[in-house]
């Protein structure tokens, strides 16, 4: 699942290179070139490439926001979006994976793309009252 990192172990007034960061935040080096295709600035394209730890700080905070801006509970994280959506509610659908966990599935009523939720088994009947449906749970056949 996704991390979180503490946007306070970049010092502002320090720049990194990728190998640092990754250091810095154990993570691999191949995250830390996510987080840049994902707008994390760099200072040029001469290698090895510099991160402003003012920048590196400026976009965990972002990343970090994102991730807590939780869905209301009638709502599913889009990925596409990149905004807690509302599901469809005609492809709502909840599947029991394991015997405590279940999640569910649905289109993404703004861009159908698919959303996902994982939850508690013992959630089930406040995730069902809070999506307003009322669905028979759903057993994944496996094979
Ligand atoms: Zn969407």
């Amino acid at each position: 699942m996704k991390r979180t990192h503490n946007p306070n172990k970049s010092k502002v007034h320090r720049s990194y290179t990728v190998e640092e960061v990754a250091l810095r935040f154990g993570v691999h080096k191949r995250t830390v070139r996510n987080w840049i295709k994902k707008g994390l600035s760099v200072c040029d394209d001469k290698r090895p490439l510099l991160i402003l730890g003012s920048d590196l700080r400026q976009f965990l905070k972002q990343q970090r926001q994102e991730y807590k801006r939780t869905c209301k509970p009638c709502e599913l994280y889009c990925f596409k979006c990149r905004e807690p959506r509302l599901p469809d509610q005609n492809t709502l659908e909840f599947i029991e994976e394991t015997s405590t966990k279940g999640r569910v599935i649905a289109a993404c009523s703004v861009c159908n793309s698919r959303l996902n939720k994982y939850f508690s088994l013992k959630n089930i009947t406040s995730i069902q009252r809070d999506l307003a449906v009322i669905l028979p749970l759903q057993h994944k056949h496996i094979g």
